[in-house]
C-alpha cells in the first residue's frame, strides 16, 4: 500500500479549518468522485481517501489525535490503514443524510427520512360519470355509486385481531427501515432499505383481525350525489372533498375527482362558452323579412330577419350561451348561421307565382 497522504492534503483545506471548511471541501470530493456520479476505480479510490479523512476530522477527538500522532494514531489493531474508518459512528449517518441527500435531488432524503407512523393523507381516487349537453350548460346533481374504502370497524383500522394490538417492530424500532453497513470496494458502504420483518410498515400484527384479513380496511358500496356546476365542460373533473383512499395514522382521506363526460348534441355545438348552430329560413322570409322561430339551449325564441337577408347570414343571440363555470350569472353567446331555403317541390300555382316574379324581374 502506497503511503497515506494528509488527511487535510486529501481534503484540500488548511489545518486550521473549520467543521464548515471540512464539510464544503467534502462535498466537493463527493461530488466529483462518490460511485454513483463517477464509477471509475480511480474515482472509488479516491471517494474512500476521502471519506476516510472526513470521517477523522469531523471528529473532533479524532482530530486531535490525527493532529498529534499522525496516520500513527489509528494504525492500531485493524492495520490496514482503514481502521480509523468508522462509518457506524454515530455522526456519520447524519452527515450523509445531510451531504448526499440534497447532493443527490432529495430522493434519498425523503426515503432516509420518512416516518411509517407519521399521518399521511389518503390518494385521490379517480372515477367518471356521463352526463347530458343541457346538464352540463344547466348543472345537475348525479348520484354514483363508488367503492369506499374505510377503516374496518372490527379492529378500528389496525388490523389485529380482536383483544390483540400490533406490536412495534422490533427489527427496525418501528421506523420501518433498516441500516445495514457492509464492505464493498469502495470501502464502507452504508445502505438503508425497507425492513424486511415489517415491510416498511414499523408494526408487526401477530394475530389478523378476521373480518379485515388483517389488511385494516373494509370496502363498501357508497352512494353519493356529485354536484356538477353549471357550464362544467367535456373533461373536466369535479372534486368531491373527502371520498378518497383512507388516511394513514390519522391523516386526513384523500379526494374523490369525478372527470364528466359531455354527450353531443344533435342541434348545439359548443366552443367554451358559445354555443352554434344553424336555422333554416324560407326563401320568400328571406326576401321580405320576417319572424322566424330559433332553437336555443333556454327553448325557442322569436327572431325578427330583416328583408334581404342572404344565405350563411350570422346572427348573434347574447346571453343565450352556456354559464360561466366560476359565476353562473355570466353566460356566452349563441351564434346562429342562418341558411336560406330554396324551395324543391313547387306546385303548379307556386310555379305560377314565381314565373311571375321571374319577370319582374326582367329574367326570361
Ligand atoms: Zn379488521
Ligand atoms: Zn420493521
Amino acid at each position: 500500500m502506497a503511503e497515506k497522504r494528509d488527511y487535510y492534503e486529501v481534503l484540500g483545506v488548511e489545518k486550521n479549518a473549520t467543521d464548515d471548511d471540512l464539510k464544503k471541501a467534502y462535498r466537493k470530493l463527493a461530488k466529483k468522485y462518490h460511485p454513483d456520479v463517477n464509477p471509475s476505480e480511480e474515482a472509488a479510490e479516491k471517494f474512500k481517501e476521502a471519506s476516510e479523512a472526513y470521517s477523522i476530522l469531523s471528529d473532533p477527538q479524532k482530530r486531535q489525535q490525527y493532529d498529534q500522532f499522525g496516520h500513527a494514531a489509528f494504525s492500531g489493531a485493524g492495520g490496514a490503514g482503514f481502521s480509523g474508518f468508522d462509518f457506524n459512528s454515530s455522526g456519520m449517518g447524519d452527515i450523509f443524510g445531510d451531504i448526499f441527500g440534497d447532493l443527490f435531488g432529495g430522493g434519498r432524503t425523503s426515503s432516509r427520512r420518512s416516518n411509517p407512523n407519521a399521518p399521511m393523507r389518503g390518494a385521490n381516487v379517480r372515477t367518471s360519470v356521463s352526463i347530458s349537453f343541457e346538464e352540463a350548460v344547466f348543472g345537475c346533481t348525479k348520484q354514483i355509486e363508488i367503492n369506499f374504502r374505510e377503516e374496518c370497524p372490527t379492529c378500528k383500522g389496525t388490523g389485529a385481531k380482536a383483544g390483540t394490538s400490533p406490536e412495534t417492530c422490533s427489527r427496525c424500532h418501528g421506523t420501518g427501515r433498516v441500516v445495514t453497513t457492509q464492505q464493498s470496494i469502495f470501502g464502507m458502504m452504508q445502505t438503508e432499505t425497507v425492513c424486511p420483518e415489517c415491510r416498511g410498515g414499523g408494526r408487526i400484527i401477530r394475530e389478523k383481525c378476521t373480518d379485515c384479513n388483517g389488511t385494516g380496511y373494509r370496502t363498501k358500496k357508497q352512494k353519493i350525489d356529485v354536484q356538477i356546476p353549471a357550464g362544467i365542460d367535456n373533461g373536466i373533473a369535479v372534486r368531491v372533498k373527502d371520498k378518497g383512499e383512507p388516511g394513514v395514522n390519522g391523516g386526513p382521506r384523500g379526494d374523490l375527482l369525478v372527470e364528466v363526460r359531455v354527450s353531443r348534441h344533435p342541434i348545439f355545438q359548443r366552443d367554451d362558452m358559445d354555443l352554434y348552430s344553424t336555422a333554416a329560413v324560407s326563401f320568400t322570409k328571406a326576401a321580405l323579412g320576417g319572424k322566424i322561430r330559433i332553437r336555443t339551449i333556454d327553448g325557442d325564441v322569436e327572431y325578427e330577419v330583416k328583408a334581404g337577408t342572404q344565405t350563411d347570414t350570422k346572427i348573434r343571440l347574447r346571453g343565450k350561451g352556456v354559464p360561466s363555470v366560476r359565476n353562473s350569472k355570466r353566460r356566452g353567446d349563441h351564434y346562429v348561421t342562418l341558411v336560406v331555403q330554396v324551395p324543391t317541390k313547387l306546385t303548379r300555382e307556386q310555379k305560377k307565382a314565381l314565373k311571375s316574379y321571374a319577370e319582374a324581374m326582367g329574367e326570361n
